[in-house]
């Protein structure tokens, strides 16, 4: 570590930095021998139909369980995976387990995160199609999240996604409306699905000022023809508000929260889709 400290001499005087970059430099020492340690795990939360709250899909997210330092977030440890390159790994295991573990639920898909750097390496479509093979589950049950951020001047990435759409794998872009792309440029793309960023989702308030944002992505995907799927719904008043605007997919802690496998067959065998707070 003072090597590494040593050759950011810089910042030394900044000790908030340096204990920032130390502690990110022990995670990401940790952070490569957790997968052979067993330290991770996918939960699924439901993307449900909005008209009556059913599961259609799952997203997985990852989870890490740090010995010392107990759980910790994907969004510290992501954006460390992606920096050092662990997250090749990292991502292919996710992938995988998600596709074993959804063969168990039919009629079930499940959505799983791409990092920009997955999109890099030439072996991506491959390798999805092998743990395709090796799992045995359908293409048209995969779906394969993005961020806009991933794709800007990456022509080797946009010819992956019209790959994996040929092998009839879904591709979604993730928190759109985020990213700095131009619409002209998003308009172009390969995909399927546009996932509303819950932002936009969390200033739904009844008002057209509210709800702008939202409206405009949610034409944009009809006249495009894209599924577009709200993230982030936490009170029944944007999902009564996300179906007037006439969006059909949503996820939320509403609904549930992301579940280890046990709890979402518990889910999943409920009578009655909950919650009935939609009419
Ligand atoms: P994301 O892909 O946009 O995933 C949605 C995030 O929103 C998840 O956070 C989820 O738990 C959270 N969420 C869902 N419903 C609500 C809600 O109603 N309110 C609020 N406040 N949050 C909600 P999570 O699991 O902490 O993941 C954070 C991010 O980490 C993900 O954002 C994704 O970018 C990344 N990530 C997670 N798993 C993976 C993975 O396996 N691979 C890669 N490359 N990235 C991952
Ligand atoms: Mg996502
Ligand atoms: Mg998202
Ligand atoms: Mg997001």
């Amino acid at each position: 570590q003072a090597k590494h400290l040593g050759t950011h001499g810089v910042q030394l005087h900044d000790p908030s930095m340096t204990d920032r970059r130390k502690a990110d430099s022990l995670l990401a020492e940790d952070l490569a021998g957790a997968l052979d340690r067993d330290e991770l795990h996918v939960l699924y939360q439901p993307l449900v139909d909005l008209t009556d709250s059913r599961p259609i899909g799952v997203e997985a997210l990852i989870r890490w369980r740090h010995p010392r330092l107990g759980l910790v977030s994907p969004a510290d440890f992501i954006p460390i995976a992606e920096r050092t390159g662990t997250i090749t790994a990292i991502g292919l295991w996710v992938l995988e387990t998600a596709c074993r573990e959804i063969t168990r639920w039919d009629g079930l898909y499940v959505s799983v995160n791409l990092s920009p750097r997955q999109l890099q390496e030439p072996t991506l479509v491959q390798d999805v199609l092998g743990v395709l093979a090796r799992t045995g589950l359908a293409p048209d049950r995969l779906v394969l999240e993005i961020t806009e951020s991933a794709l800007v001047d990456e022509s080797a990435g946009i010819a992956m996604l019209q790959e994996f759409r040929e092998h009839g794998i879904r591709v979604a872009i993730d928190d759109f409306g985020t990213g700095y792309s131009s619409l002209h440029y998003l308009t172009r793309l390969p995909v399927d699905i546009l996932k509303i960023d819950r932002s936009f989702v969390a200033e739904l308030n009844g008002t057209p000022e509210g709800s702008g944002i939202t409206e405009a992505i949610l034409r944009l995907s009809q006249v495009l023809h894209l599924t577009a799927i709200a993230e982030g719904i936490e009170t029944a008043e944007q999902a009564a508000e996300l179906q007037l605007l006439g969006c059909g997919v949503g996820q939320g802690y509403l609904f549930a929260r992301p579940l280890p496998p046990t709890e979402l067959q518990d889910l999943l065998l409920s009578p009655s889709p909950r919650p009935s707070s939609l009419s």
